[in-house]
């Protein structure tokens, strides 16, 4: 993947969570514009139907208190609401007939429409261009009481100027907190896709850096014996005794390739956590001797000494081929990096519900600032040194996960006089929990 796929999938996940979140701005505002605006209007559609009983039930044609009031105080000036509610009376032909009781409104109400198909409907209209009202219309039935306006339709009003005036706020304050909760939404997504993007980017990074480094090391030993045998082919009458040290090179050369190939499939299985584990219990101090027996003699072929320090017996849940494996890492370290004539020792205790497995030699050590790389893939502090030794830099991470699936910790420490000493720490009985990180321990 490129940084121009990156971007591509950075935009994408940026874009779906800004609009995740926009979408749901918007429901939320909708929502709530549209529950605020029913309240506001329920109120007054109660008002218009108690007025509707009162006028349908009351003595004949009278005004009901509020109309008293409004007429008691006239409208002054132009701008102000010129009345609050009111009742048009229509005839059957659609006419105004309350005229003499509207007063001076009559001039702003004259032109409403006697619409016979709204009878009993609520409906908002605008009086004038300006004035909100909501209104009732309704049939008066020819039985009614008062004669007068058996018959007729009513049009009850009530001005909603006030309401529609706090919906207007209501609505600009919601775009405006809309448009804050956008430009925030739009710095939460930057971050949450940021986020979201650096366990990818670096996952990706070190695949890639691991299939790099991976190619630079199978390249070397592939061209050395391709150049062994190009060389054997240009002498083909040559005896086998005459290009052995030819021969031995390209066969040490696949012999690391070998290797290399184990380890990196091991590597990979780590990846894909597809390895099958069989943990048993296991009685260490036997173990142990088993594995480190036919060590020792490599080590006397190297004038070397391995030791095997007396272990008071217990038992421990492990698997152990990869125990094996684990020891087959350390040990071959210790002889690779320690002189001749120097002793590797190898100890396991006790300690409290855990076991400690130490392998210490009397080698090179290791400087404190590069403890911390060592269980990195393909780290090696003296890249010729460890070519001379057949490392690959791969045995320590491969040490560190099969750490990792005991849930245990594994770290180096300087060994006295000498020499470094790596120290295992597993749990007698391996939890089920995820596998924790391996640290440093300080010397
Ligand atoms: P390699 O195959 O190169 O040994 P490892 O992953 O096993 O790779 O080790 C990483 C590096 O750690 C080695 O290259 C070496 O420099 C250092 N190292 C490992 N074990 C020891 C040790 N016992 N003494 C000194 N250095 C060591």
């Amino acid at each position: 993947m490129s940084n121009k796929a990156n971007r591509s999938q950075w935009w994408r996940l940026f874009l779906s969570s800004f609009v995740g979140f926009a979408l749901i701005f918007i429901l939320l505002g909708i929502i709530v514009f549209v529950l605020f605006s029913r309240a506001m209007l329920t109120s007054t559609d109660q008002t218009l139907r108690v007025e509707r009983s009162a006028r349908l039930a009351g003595p004949p044609h009278r005004m009901t208190q509020r109309d008293t009031q409004q007429k008691q105080q006239p409208n002054k000036g132009g701008s102000a609401h010129p009345f609050m509610t009111t009742t048009l009376v229509f005839n059957s032909k659609g006419k105004i007939i309350n005229q003499a009781q509207l007063g001076s409104r009559y001039d702003s109400l004259k032109d409403i429409q006697l619409h016979r198909s709204e009878v009993g409907q609520l409906k908002s209209i605008v009086v004038g261009g300006k004035y909100n009202f909501r209104t009732l219309l309704t049939k008066v039935p020819q039985s009614n009481n008062d004669r007068s306006l058996a018959g007729r339709y009513l049009l009850i009003m009530e001005n909603i100027d006030p309401q529609k005036s706090a919906m207007r706020n209501f609505r600009r304050i919601m775009l405006m907190t809309m448009g804050i909760f956008w430009l925030l939404s739009i710095l939460i997504s930057v971050w949450l896709s940021r986020l979201t993007m650096r366990p990818i980017l670096k996952s990706w990074g070190r695949q890639t850096e691991f299939v790099g480094n991976a190619a630079h090391e199978l390249r070397t030993p592939l061209t050395i014996i391709q150049n062994k045998l190009e060389l054997l082919l240009t002498k083909p009458n040559d005896k086998i005794i005459d290009q052995a040290e030819n021969i031995a090179i390209a066969n040490s050369e696949s012999q690391r390739l070998q290797k290399l190939t184990h380890d990196l499939l091991a590597l990979a299985r780590s990846d894909s956590n597809t390895l099958q584990t069989n943990f048993e219990r296991t009685e260490v101090a036997d173990f142990l001797s088993r594995t480190v027996e036919p060590y020792t003699e490599i080590a006397a072929s190297q004038g070397k000494q391995l030791v095997l320090t007396p272990i008071t017996p217990f038992k421990a849940t492990l698997d152990q081929n990869l125990i094996h494996q684990l020891m087959n890492i350390l040990i071959d370290n210790a002889m690779k990096y320690s002189p001749q004539g120097s002793t590797i020792t190898i100890s396991a205790k006790i300690i409290g519900r855990k076991w400690q497995l130490v392998v210490a030699d009397q080698g090179i050590g290791i400087a404190p600032d590069q403890r911390r790389h060592i269980f990195d893939r393909f780290y090696r502090i003296d890249s010729s040194r460890s070519r001379q030794t057949g490392g690959n830099g791969l045995g320590l991470s491969i040490a560190h996960w099969i750490v990792d699936l005991h849930h245990g910790t594994i770290g180096v420490r300087d060994n006295q006089p000498q020499g470094s000493q790596f120290v295992t720490t597993l749990p007698l009985t391996p939890p089920t929990s995820l596998p924790t990180r391996h640290k440093t321990v300080k010397g």
